[in-house]
């Protein structure tokens, strides 16, 4: 994920700057504010601005007229209080916003998140990078035989060869002919005076979905939360967990209280239907239950078995 230097000496500039204020900063999350976290093989997060931290949570839940935090214990256990309840809106009082850099068919899932602002780079505007999102090998999987939403084995050997010189070549194909299409070269000149150049909103329309796009994404951390809870799990695809991942360990840097009640109560925690509930009571008596009268389908019951294997 190489940055020009242009862009490079940007980010230095403001990692430079420090600036006064009264409002509470979090001295983890500075530490990380600007820098580019990497994500698949040309992608990254970055955290460009936050507001608030683990005692804006219980402020706000306390409706304070001070900073609103008592023993750090007792600011604690408000904060997993509220998480186990879902007591969700002083959550609500933390804002974080990220520079998000990341392939086209990854975006689409990211966008079906509707609670947070956005701005895309423009396409019609500018010109997209030539970069491609090609797997890495260990990530380039069968189609799942028992899972239609999910991956299967890992491809090998010439197959796997084949898959990625496709792959390679395809995107590489697309873009030169966007590039023709523009008939623009890097400095923005044209490559045949000759000719007018294809809009850059209609030449773009033949990219391949691996192409990486861009954007500024801002949330607040309960919205964040819903979002890393879906796309985090092992359920998420893997290209869109790697940055629910790196997400995480913002948060982590962020509001370090809010974070391990959410591992606790959300993201390492399952729920269990009244039917499930009913079937683990009865095995806590010592009854061996089987699915066939457990009042569970078969897909409930594997899905409580993983739960309770799990544990
Ligand atoms: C593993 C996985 C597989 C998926 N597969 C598919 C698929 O095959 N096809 C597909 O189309 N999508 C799929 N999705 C997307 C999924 O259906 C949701 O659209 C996406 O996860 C966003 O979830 P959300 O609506 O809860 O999030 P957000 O949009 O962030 O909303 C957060 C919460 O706000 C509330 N909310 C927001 N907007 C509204 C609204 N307009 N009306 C009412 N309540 C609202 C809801 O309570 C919602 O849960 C998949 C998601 C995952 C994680």
């Amino acid at each position: 994920m190489p940055l020009t230097d242009q862009q490079s000496a940007e980010i230095a500039a403001l990692r430079a700057q420090c600036a006064e204020t009264r409002r509470p900063t979090v001295p983890a999350l500075e530490h990380l504010l600007y820098e580019v976290m990497p994500v698949l093989d040309h992608g990254f997060v970055r955290v460009i601005d936050y507001m608030g931290d683990d005692g804006a949570i219980v402020q706000a839940a306390r409706v304070s007229y001070g900073r609103g935090t008592r023993r750090v214990s007792e600011d604690a256990g408000l904060i997993r209080y509220l998480m186990r309840h879902r007591h969700s809106t002083p959550f609500e009082m933390c804002e974080i916003k990220y520079h998000v850099k990341l392939p086209i068919f990854v975006a689409r899932q990211w966008i079906r998140h509707r609670t947070a602002n956005v701005n895309e780079y423009s396409a019609r505007y500018s010109i997209l990078d030539r970069e491609f999102y090609i797997p890495a090998p260990e990530h380039l999987a069968a189609q799942s035989a028992t899972n239609r939403q999910g991956r299967g084995a890992v491809l090998a050997g010439a197959e796997a060869e084949h898959v990625l010189d496709l792959l390679r070549a395809d995107a590489i194909r697309s873009y030169d002919h966007y590039v023709d299409m523009l008939n623009e070269d890097d400095a923005g000149k044209p490559l045949d005076p000759a000719r007018q150049g294809l809009a850059r909103e209609l030449a773009r329309m033949n990219l391949t979905l691996n192409t990486y796009t861009q954007w500024y994404w801002k949330i607040d951390l309960h919205n964040l939360l819903h979002f890393l809870s879906l796309r985090a799990d092992a359920h998420a695809q893997y290209e869109i967990r790697a940055y629910a991942e790196a997400m995480l360990d913002t948060v982590r840097a962020w509001v370090p209280v809010a974070y391990q009640a959410f591992l606790d109560y959300r993201l390492g925690a399952a729920t269990l239907s009244a039917p499930m509930l009913a079937a683990v009571r009865r095995m806590l008596t010592g009854e061996r239950v089987e699915q066939a009268g457990s009042g569970l389908n078969k897909r409930e019951w594997a899905e409580l078995v993983g739960v309770l294997g799990e544990a």
